[in-house]
């Protein structure tokens, strides 16, 4: 079904051998995509209602009904990449989890952002404090996960806020630890789960906590609870 070719990064990256090995997806779970890319859509007149849990469909030309059609949409997707993608702001508190996720483990980020981004992308890491080894993918991560695990004895994390991905991880290295995470608040309540297959933690002190333990990454973590999240987000239920 997946005949796309593995990233070569996967194969040419260091990872530690012995150690965890987190592998985490950028839009919506390190950066607020949604957020970036609808400050460029409104740069071109247009305007974006989140009702769903979608990219192109939450798109609109100011007082129509329908939204913009998927082609017109991956225009605008292909040209916000091409244009300018690191006006995205951080997921609060994602930098701080990550350098303390780090100390204890391999940090390996796979995002399937267009393979011409790569040099932004890879800067937009740097810039915001999270300078780790990038893998651009395409397609379902399952494989690429399932590659870069095989890399350690260490046990492994997959984090992403697509229910595919995680599934896709799920048929191909089920032993990974699946935690699905969606950082705008917006897209939240719209954001498929299946939270009896894949945890959800849609913030980062609690996601990082969920991390830290099913990997053991060891005690104590309590200080988990005390990452400064900016701005400070209120418990949602
Ligand atoms: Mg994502």
């Amino acid at each position: 079904m997946t005949d796309t070719p593995l990233p070569p990064e996967v194969f040419g990256l260091k990872i530690h051998p012995e150690k965890p090995l987190v592998v985490i997806d950028v839009d919506e779970v390190l950066g607020l995509f949604m957020r970036g890319f609808e400050r460029y859509v409104v740069a071109q007149g247009l305007e974006m209602r989140i009702d769903r849990f979608a990219l192109f469909q939450n798109i609109y030309r100011p007082g129509e009904p329908r939204h913009i059609d998927m082609g017109h949409g991956r225009q605008l997707f292909d040209a916000f990449f091409d244009c300018d993608p690191h006006t995205m702001d951080v997921a609060p508190g994602a930098p701080e989890a990550l350098a303390r996720l780090a100390e204890h483990a391999s940090v390996i980020i796979l995002t399937n952002a267009p393979a011409s981004s790569r040099a932004a992308r890879a800067r937009w890491l740097i810039d915001n404090d999270m300078p780790y080894p990038l893998v651009i993918g395409a397609g379902p991560k399952g494989r690429p996960v399932a590659a870069l695990a095989s890399r350690t004895l260490g046990p492994t994390a997959f984090i992403d806020d697509l229910l595919p991905n995680l599934d896709s991880v799920e048929a191909e290295a089920p032993a990974v630890h699946r935690f699905q995470s969606v950082a705008d608040e917006r897209l939240r309540p719209f954001a498929p789960s299946a939270p009896d297959r894949h945890a959800r933690h849609d913030t980062w002190p609690e996601l990082a906590d969920a991390i830290a333990l099913a990997l053991k990454l060891g005690q104590p973590w309590s200080g988990w609870s005390g990452i400064i999240a900016k701005p400070a987000e209120p418990r949602r239920r």
